[in-house]
Order: structure tokens, then C-alpha cells, then sequence
């Protein structure tokens, strides 16, 4: 038995998405079927459409859904029709990380979360009878309803709470936040610099605040965005299209940094992400490279010497029942205030979502029926 559900469809790379109807499946023992009432737009989106990540196109990706849940399967004890849920990644709950509670490291992450199909091969989502890709990190939320799993959702007991627009918790708020907090630990009184002031980083600089970095350095070349992190917390702010990047960092922490984030995935900043640490100082990577094959080049001698780490992060080492309450705590305490980064707009303008996004106009879209 299906229902008939509204839903983007990515249809082919660099092309808009389209709203369609197509049919959605009732939960089977271990799914959730929720109505989104807000879902975040994250670039891993478009690089999904544009076929970086290579879905099989038409599909149903968004994956930072927040909603009410309709139905559940059989098996789900966590949350009942009712419920108000944002969902997250999906994980397995048996391997070796998943037990160590880094779920987005699950050894099974890249088919539950890219591969369009449930883990039997199916898909819940058919349009005129045809399965179309869905379980986008376990969700596809650019739509009505989603069909997701019981580990991927999180309760959110507190009424008062804007569920609209948590979706993004789930995934680019936690992911900043998280690399901070968790991957790389940052202790009270480190420095930090982080390349790249979107969502992602602009969390980042919300999440050293709240570990009381004494230094947070943002290198961010859109003024209104150097212009929030200030008020978020960093310290330092530096427009990068002046060059001589690495220099500027010195001039204000010269020995160099002990933490460095990179969100933008650009060879050259990682490169003066590397270069303005201290000793052992440690760098953080969450943003996407530009091509699958993208490469740095890494003196081996200087890495060794200074003990330089470097830490490929996913999700920011977030563990979902215990790191997104955490994170709703801070947000109802004032030292997280995300909602001040976000925009909505109805599901039906996610393409002018996107121009907004690329145009600058927006740092976190977040789409509502
Ligand atoms: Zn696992
Ligand atoms: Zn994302």
C-alpha cells in the first residue's frame, strides 16, 4: 500500500528540480514515516544532483528533515505517531564504530547513506510505478513525507522548540559544531582558525565559543558573513581575497594556531590550513573537495617534525541522542543561536533556494510545505 506524496526530484545534474507527486511506501517493521515540516538545504545536496556523489538519477535527496512523525513499523519503540523528530544520518547500530557510539564513521555508511535503496535493494519511493532513488542519509526530505529508520531520528520533546527548522542539526549545524566540540576537542584557551564562514563554519565558530576558545580566527572572503561571526564569537576575522593568508594568522597568533578547520574543501586553504599550525597542532577536514580526485601535497619531514595531525571529520563525530539535545541546550541557553543564520522558503522555490544560496543572500536555507 502507497501514498500519494509531493516531492523535488533531482532529475538530471546542473538541472532544477522538479515538484512532482510520486508514491511513498507504509513503514515496514523498523521505518518512521514522517510529514516534513522543514528541511535544510546543504551543498552535499547539489553535489548528490550534479552526480559527485553518484545517486542514480531521478531521486529524492534532502537529508536535514525535521517533522511529525505518521506512522511507524512494527518494530520502532523509540517514537510513535505524534512525535515531533529531527532526522540525521543513518548508521547500522552493529559494526565496530557504531559501538564505539562514532556512527558516522559506521563501516556501512556510504551504501546506507548514498545509495538510493534500502539495504535489500528496494526503494520506498515510486513515481508512475518505477522506483525512483531514495533514503538519502536514510531520508530524502524534499518532500511532504519521508520514510526513514528508527535510528535516524531523534525526539524532541520540548514543544516550545522550532521544529521547522532543526532539520539542520542533523547534519551541517552538528557537523560544524560537532568538529569543534568532539572531533577535534578543542580545549578551553586554544586558538583556532577556521576556513570558511557558511553554515558549517559558522557553527564551527559557535561551537569554539562554547569550548571557550580564547582565539577563533574565521578566513571568509563575503563581508556580511565575516560581519555574523563576529557576533557569534570569533575573535579574528580575515578576508582572504587580499592573499598572504598564512601571514595574517601569524600576525595574530605567531606560533601558529593549535586547531585548524577547514569547511570549504579548497586545496589551496587546506594547504595554509596545514601551514598556520603550531606544534602538534591539529587540522580538522569537512569540506567537500572540489573533484573526487582532488589531492594535496604534504611535506612529510615538516609533518613529522612538528607533529602536525591532520583528521578527516564526518558529521562532526556526532552521536545523534546524546550531541543534538546537547546542541538544543546550548541553542535554548543563547550559545547557539543557528536560527539566526536561517531563511525559509516554501519546498515549491527550492531552485530560487539555491540561487539565494550561491548569490549569498541566504547562509542556510530551509524549505517548509
Ligand atoms: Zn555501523
Ligand atoms: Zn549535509
Amino acid at each position: 500500500m502507497t501514498m500519494r506524496i509531493t516531492a523535488a526530484i533531482a532529475r538530471a545534474a546542473h538541472q532544477p528540480f522538479t515538484l512532482e507527486e510520486v508514491d511513498i511506501e507504509r513503514p515496514r517493521w523498523d521505518e518512521v514515516l514522517v510529514a516534513i515540516q522543514g528541511v535544510g538545504l546543504c551543498h552535499t545536496d547539489l553535489i548528490a544532483r550534479d552526480q559527485f556523489i553518484p545517486i542514480a538519477l531521478p531521486a529524492v535527496l534532502g537529508h536535514e528533515g525535521a517533522g511529525t512523525v505518521v506512522a511507524v513499523g512494527d518494530g520502532v519503540r523509540k517514537v510513535k505517531a505524534g512525535d515531533r523528530v529531527v532526522m540525521s544520518f543513518s548508521s547500522c547500530g552493529r559494526c565496530v564504530r557504531c559501538a564505539e557510539k562514532l556512527p558516522s564513521y559506521c563501516t556501512t555508511f556510504p551504501s546506507l547513506n548514498y545509495s538510493g535503496r534500502r539495504p535489500d535493494g528496494s526503494s520506498g519511493i515510486s513515481l508512475n510505478g518505477a522506483a525512483v532513488s531514495s533514503r538519502f542519509f536514510g531520508q530524502s526530505s524534499f518532500a511532504s513525507h519521508a520514510l526513514t529508520t528508527e535510528r535516524n531520528v531523534v525526539k524532541i520533546e520540548d514543544a516550545s522548540l522550532p521544529l521547522a527548522i532543526l532539520g539542520p542539526l542533523g547534519c551541517g549545524f552538528q557537523t560544524g559544531a560537532g568538529a569543534v566540540m568532539r572531533s577535534l576537542a578543542c580545549k578551553p584557551g586554544s586558538t583556532i582558525c577556521i576556513f570558511g564562514g557558511g553554515p558549517v563554519g559558522l557553527a564551527a565558530v559557535m561551537g569554539a565559543a562554547i569550548v571557550k576558545c580564547a582565539t577563533i580566527i574565521l578566513v571568509e572572503p563575503i563581508a556580511a558573513r565575516r560581519t555574523v561571526a563576529k557576533t557569534l564569537g570569533a575573535t579574528h576575522v580575515i578576508d582572504p581575497s587580499f592573499g598572504a593568508v598564512g601571514e595574517a594568522i601569524r600576525e595574530v597568533v605567531p606560533d601558529g594556531v593549535d586547531f585548524a578547520l577547514d569547511s570549504c574543501g579548497r586545496e589551496d586553504a587546506i594547504m595554509t590550513a596545514l601551514g598556520s599550525l603550531s606544534s602538534r597542532g591539529l587540522l580538522g577536514l569537512v569540506g567537500v573537495p572540489p573533484k573526487p580526485e582532488s589531492a594535496i601535497s604534504v611535506n612529510l619531514a615538516s609533518l613529522i617534525t612538528y607533529g602536525h595531525r591532520i583528521h578527516g571529520i564526518i558529521e562532526g563525530d556526532s552521536d545523534l541522542e546524546q550531541f543534538i539535545p546537547e546542541l538544543l541546550e546550548h541553542f535554548q541557553a543563547g550559545r547557539f543561536p543557528f536560527d539566526t543564520l536561517v531563511k525559509a522558503y516554501p519546498l515549491g522555490q527550492i531552485n530560487e533556494a539555491i540561487a539565494a544560496k550561491h548569490r549569498g543572500d541566504c547562509i542556510k536555507a530551509v524549505l517548509v510545505p
